[in-house]
């Protein structure tokens, strides 16, 4: 925090102490409530971090915006504290262990290489569901994921003793956002300067696309790369161009027995049609009173899906109700009540301030909903999704046991879906009821339970309802992400032989976020999301068919059929069950009973300033690109296309997080360094080893190559030879011959989880730009941190228009310090004919911190640079 200006700084008494804070509505007056909350929490924090000219640009932009709700001028964002995961940690902890080898080897002291803000690290994206429907199931589970992930959690532990400000949270204590509402917020925090207290918004970034899901309480949030929070990590600012905000204005109340989940659903839907793309959102009217904070909080986690940075809700007194339902003290809550309606931040149901689109949505209008099957954007009504299956064409090669599309898994599973009190205790209460009738799962469902917090655990046991799910199958298998991250474990057998006699083609039925092919489970397609009550009933049914609007959910042994309005708990029950079991201090305690883990205490590391990496780790390697050798890739180039793509293109596809298949070349690599084939974990548990990740890049089923159709897996032509290879092989003989590569692509390239393997992948196979007709917002960065430039191409010169065929190549042109934000850059097609067509694209960079990245060749290289400048 550097020394605000004295003319903006007031002070506050709470509870008998006095705190400085940046006063808005004395400086500004009225004009502070004509803009969204969101930009009132960036003027605050430009006011604080910056000073001089480059505040007062940044606060005259600001009002600016009012003029038009939009702003092509950038700020730099400071926020408070970093958030990760260990998945993504991994990589960028690796990064930084990496860098200080270099500090080492350049003759300075590596323990100058150190994180300057809080990073909070959670142990949750690596847990599988292997055991389930039995009552120790989360103990087998865990016991795997130390056993599968224990030198990569040993090095999480390096991290934790030797590198300031980081702070591990072990596995068993929860999932990432959930911990961040029930624990890490505090919604206003304080800071010490020189003898003086600040009051301040708490801000914050994370490596995970949910990362907004914190917004629900009124604390500015957003999922950045991994790379992108390296450059924070390391003290500076991000930088963004101040953003357009919409408006999404609720009105009315929740119809009884509607759920966070159908209003998640539906805004996703609604905002995907407005597209949002970029855009901040801010939610604001009358309905949002009637919502609690848990509730906004399952709005707020599915921005990513509706194409948003943030779902922002402001703070009121359903937040204060939701910090003091999680245990915090009585003392935070006076100060944040007191800051945000002193300093114009306290929400106002009837205000009306300048957004740059709205959106109105009566909350009484909406009714039960999933979404798929294959896009989360793709809404129907519950009872609908025969109607979308039979849109997938799917025949049955022969008859079989089981129903056309079973459900294969029945998961109640993600932050998203299982941090909401009310909608857990929903579906206890139907399995309740479930088990009173002796109704119970096909043995072809594979059921779990994974609860974003330990804390759920103990109020379900208060309300008496564990043991219902559990008598339904549904017993907890851990607190972690599974199935939503793509861990199910194996899917069941029965199940496994019907695909493999294409007798059935098997759906994923999940309370989760995103439902793209594959991404559950590879070998499934097909996904609905929906609220976790909805997951029990369609896990009851086993077919994913079935209309549970009309057809009964299963029949009791004495045959009688059992509806879902027969199952369906009555709001009434919903409350008073939540007002038996929720108790304040569940929360503290149980989480640090969790992180006591034992299992995780007793693994041994090391206590070097540099990691000592080992050569026979199949986890863990010291990565080629963090070196300050990396150079900049611009410059005017002729380059081969080493993949031409279609739409939609996600980071699942660019670098796959789920099981590594026992019959691909990357299990053939793992077994000849000792692995064993039918043990290798996940893809995400590798991110520490770069040779493995190479070999994982555009490994996905389900990906079109234009430019050679019928490739296998992960494999693509080498234009010169006519050869078909694997990717990395093929990247390998274009390097040797010093022949440049990019990759072409459709709409929407780089969607899905924020995660910087993608990028890195990508690097390490020798890519110097994509073009791409549009990116989504997180891949465009991590691709910059990479030092790869995106390029955005017009729409008719789409990938399936361009006809690029084998021997076309792809001629680029930008020096290095022609770059500059949205350049316009020519391109040249060069047919094998001889004949060249030229077109512009758009540089795809958005500030001129990521110039000067993609000038250094990088994140990693411009930070080892700058420190080694300074040591
Ligand atoms: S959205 Fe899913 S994968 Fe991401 S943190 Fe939540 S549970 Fe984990």
């Amino acid at each position: 925090m550097s020394h605000p200006s004295p003319i903006a700084a007031s002070s506050l008494n709470v509870g008998g102490e006095r705190y400085a804070f940046i006063d808005l509505p004395s400086r500004f007056g009225a004009r502070v409530h004509q803009l969204p909350v969101v930009l009132r929490i960036l003027l605050e924090n430009v006011l604080r971090n910056t000073s001089g000219a480059e505040q007062d640009a940044a606060v005259a932009a600001l009002f600016d915006w009012l003029e038009r709700g939009s702003s092509e001028a950038e700020l730099a964002f400071q926020p408070g504290r970093i958030l990760m995961h260990d998945t993504t940690s991994t990589p960028a902890l690796v990064d930084v262990a990496a860098m200080r080898d270099e500090v080492a080897e350049a003759g300075g002291d590596p323990s100058i290489l150190n994180p300057v803000l809080p990073v909070d690290v959670s142990v949750d994206h690596s847990l599988a569901v292997e055991a389930y429907g039995r009552a120790d199931a989360a103990v087998i589970n865990m016991g795997h994921e130390i056993r599968r992930n224990g030198e990569r959690y040993r090095f999480l532990r390096w991290a934790a003793g030797t590198l300031n400000h980081v702070r591990i949270h072990p596995p068993g204590t929860g999932i990432m956002h959930t911990i961040n509402l029930e624990q890490l917020a505090t919604v206003v925090t304080t800071q010490d300067l020189d003898g003086v207290r600040w009051a301040v918004p708490d801000t914050m970034i994370g490596t995970d696309s949910h990362t907004p899901m914190i917004n629900g309480i009124g604390v500015l949030g957003w999922g950045v790369g991994g790379l992108e929070a390296e450059t924070v990590l390391f003290g500076m600012p991000t930088m963004l161009r101040i953003p357009e905000v919409v408006g999404v204005k609720l009105t009315g109340r929740l119809r009884p027995g509607v759920t966070a989940t159908d209003l998640a659903l539906t805004v996703t839907h609604h905002l995907r049609e407005l597209d949002v793309t970029g855009s901040f959102v801010e939610f604001y009217g009358p309905g949002v009173g009637g919502l609690s904070a848990s509730e906004r909080s399952v709005v707020a986690n599915m921005a990513p899906e509706y194409g948003a940075t943030t779902g922002f809700f402001p703070v009121d007194a359903a937040t204060v109700d939701y910090l003091r339902m999680t245990g915090r003290s009585q003392a935070s809550l006076e100060l944040v009540e007191h800051y945000c309606r002193r300093n114009a931040m306290w929400f106002d149901p009837a205000a009306e301030p300048r957004y740059t689109r709205t959106l109105e949505i009566d909350l009484a209008g909406i009714a039960w909903h999933v979404a798929g099957p294959r896009r989360p954007q793709d809404l129907l009504n519950y009872g609908d999704t025969a109607a979308a299956l039979a849109k997938v064409g799917f025949q049955p090669a022969q008859a079989g046991e089981l129903p056309k599309h079973p459900v294969a898994i029945a998961a109640i599973t993600s932050c998203t879906n299982t941090s909401d009190p009310g909608l857990l205790i929903a579906a206890g209460l139907l399995a309740r009821k479930a088990r009173s009738l002796g109704l119970s799962v096909p043995q072809w469902v594979k059921t779990s339970l994974a609860p974003g917090s330990p804390a759920a655990a103990s109020y379900l046991r208060r309300a008496g309802l564990l043991d219902d799910l559990s008598a339904v199958g549904f017993d907890i298998v851990g607190f972690g992400c599974t199935t939503c991250i793509g861990n199910p474990g194996p899917l069941t057998e029965p199940i496994r032989q019907a695909q493999d006699r294409h007798a059935s083609k098997a759906v994923a039925i999940l309370s989760g976020n995103r439902n793209f092919p594959g991404r559950v489970h590879p070998d499934l397609e097909l996904s609905f999301i929906m609220s976790p009550a909805l997951v029990i009933a369609f896990g009851l049914a086993g077919d994913a068919e079935r209309d549970l609007s009309r057809q009964p959910v299963q029949t009791t042994a004495a045959g009688k059929p059992v509806y879902l309005h027969d199952l369906w708990p009555q709001p009434e029950e919903v409350r008073a069950h939540l007002a038996r079991a929720l108790a304040a201090e569940d929360f503290g305690r149980d989480f640090a009973q969790a992180s006591a883990n034992p299992l995780w205490h007793d693994l041994e590391a090391p206590s070097t300033p540099r990691f000592p990496w080992s050569e026979t780790s199949t986890a863990l390697r010291r990565p080629p690109f963090a070196s300050r050798s990396q150079g900049s890739q611009l410059g005017s180039y002729t380059a081969w296309p080493l993949m031409v793509l279609g739409d939609d293109v996600t980071t699942d596809h660019i670098s796959p997080a789920s099981a590594i298949p026992p019959d691909s070349l990357v299990a053939d690599y793992l077994v000849a360094r000792g692995e064993q084939r039918n043990d290798l974990n996940v893809f995400a548990s590798r991110r520490g080893n770069w040779e493995v990740m190479m070999r994982a890049a555009f490994h996905n089923k389900t990906l079109r190559n234009l430019l050679a159709p019928e490739a296998p897996v992960a494999h693509t032509l080498h234009v010169p030879s006519g050869d078909v290879l694997p990717i990395w092989d093929v990247a390998e003989r274009y390097r040797a011959a010093g022949e440049p590569v990019v990759v072409l692509a459709g709409e929407r390239y780089g969607m899905g989880s924020s995660r910087d393997w993608a990028a890195k992948g990508q690097r390490l196979l020798g890519i110097r730009a994509v073009l791409a007709v549009s990116f989504e917002r997180i891949h465009r960065s991590n691709l910059i941190g990479m030092g790869i430039l995106p390029l955005m191409m017009p729409a008719e010169m789409h990938p399936a228009r361009l006809m690029l065929l084998p021997g076309d190549r792809v001629q680029v042109d930008v020096p290095a310090d022609a770059l500059r934000p949205r350049a316009s850059v020519p391109v040249h097609i060069i047919r094998k004919n001889g004949t060249t067509e030229t077109f512009s694209v758009t540089a795809a960079v958005e500030t001129q911190l990521e110039c000067e990245l993609l000038r250094h060749g990088g994140v990693i290289p411009s930070i080892l640079r700058k420190t080694l400048a300074n040591a």
